[in-house]
């Protein structure tokens, strides 16, 4: 007893929570942040978690409504995925794949074909979502040069676009925002009108959509067939453009056109994947397989950084032949399959089975569903978009013309703050609030991040 009180007293003194405030101000240059606006706010330090919540240096407490931007899967701290890092550590913290091979990383790679859409029968690994897409974007690319097709160059992608942030997959984005400031350095590409029924206005039937949005995408691949390479989508639910999902049919109709024109099909699943959806794969819903598969987010269950693309036998193959023949695909990166960040996804994707998470999930998606309806009745809430654990809600100033607030309204920031007063952790994306609970959420937990996030609108937007 007497061993646990010192401990617990040199563990507060160790931290400062002022001091480490101060410091992350002078030192520290944030992702995605205005930083001049972070030195001058509150910045909350996130100091330990555990199962669904957050604690910061002041020993204040929060929901982790957005499982640490989307990858956080099981909770924080969960045992098992705590041991599988401490067994791996006795062993092995790193070795280089690059000419090694390492035990966990080709455990996992059996695990995930095991898991993935058929077709796919290769695992090649990198540290993040970005990278999964640059791989696959360069596969896609070098797979028609080595076949001898050398016009096929072009990629396909949708408007609103987002697959990470290094210049290839922004070279495939279309978020205006984020991207438009290096379209110079970015290579050419053809876009496809993305579904987004809201903003369209259709009033017609799913079906009639699903037809509109495939002849968007034919209109495109019909004309550039001939120097189109592949063609990368988010499945079912674009994450960063909004939370904007796809009609029924959509994914299907898309990979039958990718077919029919010679193309290959990218499915970026780095947000979908990993039961975000309510299925292992957003793919699984219409029982798609594309070429190329990217996942990372949820591999690891938000532990570590690591991520994959998966690739196909024939795109395998158009990569072998002589030494001297070139066709190797030439790119690896320094902490590739690092086996920490293997044994955790390991024990991460074995968690799936051993917590019955897909019998656990129609009825957590259900209750979501109920408890977003009551936003419908809010002046200033246009659209209620879920996938499974996934959400958006996108506020509007004018709820009959449909009219967004201004960037300068910080609608979006102001009700995250609301939501952080009351102890719970989102973020939006403009004037979306995104909701995206780790699949550990018990149903109380989701009723308290609704309750929060319905009390934050109603006040921001009240006002
Ligand atoms: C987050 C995300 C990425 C980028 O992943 P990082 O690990 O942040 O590089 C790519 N694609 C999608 C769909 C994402 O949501």
């Amino acid at each position: 007893m007497a061993i646990t009180l010192q401990k617990n007293s040199l563990k507060k003194r160790s931290i400062d929570s002022k001091l480490l405030s101060e410091w992350d101000k002078q030192w520290v240059w944030h992702p995605f942040t205005q930083m001049s606006q972070w030195v001058q706010g509150d910045n909350l330090i996130i100091e330990s978690g555990k199962g669904n919540y957050l604690q910061d240096t002041n020993g204040k407490k929060y929901l982790d409504g957005v499982s640490s931007l989307w990858c956080n899967v099981h909770g924080h701290r969960v045992p098992e995925l705590d041991q599988a890092i401490k067994k791996q550590l006795s062993r092995i913290g790193h070795s280089t794949f690059l000419g090694l091979s390492n035990v966990p990383a080709i455990e996992l790679a059996k695990k995930l074909i095991e898991i993935a859409p058929k077709g796919l029968t290769r695992v090649f690994y990198s540290d993040s979502g970005s990278e999964a897409v640059e791989i696959a974007l360069k596969m896609a690319y070098q797979f028609w040069q080595n076949k001898g097709q050398k016009k096929k160059k072009k990629f396909v992608h949708l408007t609103n676009a987002y697959h990470g942030d290094t210049i290839g997959s922004v070279s495939v984005g279309g978020i205006e925002l984020f991207h438009d400031i290096f379209r110079p350095l970015l290579f050419e590409t053809l876009s496809v009108q993305a579904p987004y029924q809201y903003r369209d206005n259709f009033e017609g039937s799913e079906e009639e959509y699903t037809q509109l949005c495939a002849d968007r995408a034919e209109a495109v691949l019909a004309k550039h067939s001939d120097e189109i390479c592949g063609l990368i989508i988010e499945p079912l639910m674009q994450g960063a453009a909004g939370m904007i999902h796809q009609p029924k049919g959509y994914i299907s109709r898309v990979r039958a056109l990718t077919k029919q024109y010679n193309t290959l099909l990218i499915f970026d699943e780095v947000a979908t994947g990993f039961g975000r959806t309510g299925r292992m794969f957003a793919s699984d819903h219409e029982q798609v397989s594309p070429d190329l598969l990217c996942v990372a987010k949820g591999l690891s269950g938000g532990y570590l950084p690591i991520s994959a693309t998966l690739a196909s036998e024939e795109i395998y193959d158009a990569f072998l032949g002589r030494l001297e023949d070139l066709k190797a695909f030439f790119h690896g990166h320094t902490y590739t399959a690092n086996p920490l960040a293997c044994a955790v996804s390991i024990a991460n994707l074995e968690l799936f089975e051993e917590r019955q998470i897909f019998k656990k999930l129609p009825a957590k998606i259900n209750f979501l569903r109920d408890q977003l309806n009551l936003f419908n009745t809010l002046d200033h809430v246009g659209d209620i978009r879920q996938v499974g654990l996934m959400v958006g809600i996108e506020l509007v100033s004018d709820k009959a013309t449909k009219r967004p607030y201004f960037l300068k309204e910080k609608i979006g920031i102001q009700v995250i703050e609301e939501a952080r007063k009351r102890g719970v952790i989102i973020r939006p994306l403009g004037n979306v609030i995104v909701l995206m609970p780790p699949l550990s959420f018990e149903t109380k937990e989701l009723k308290k991040l609704t309750d929060v996030v319905y009390e934050s609108i109603k006040k921001v937007t009240s006002e």
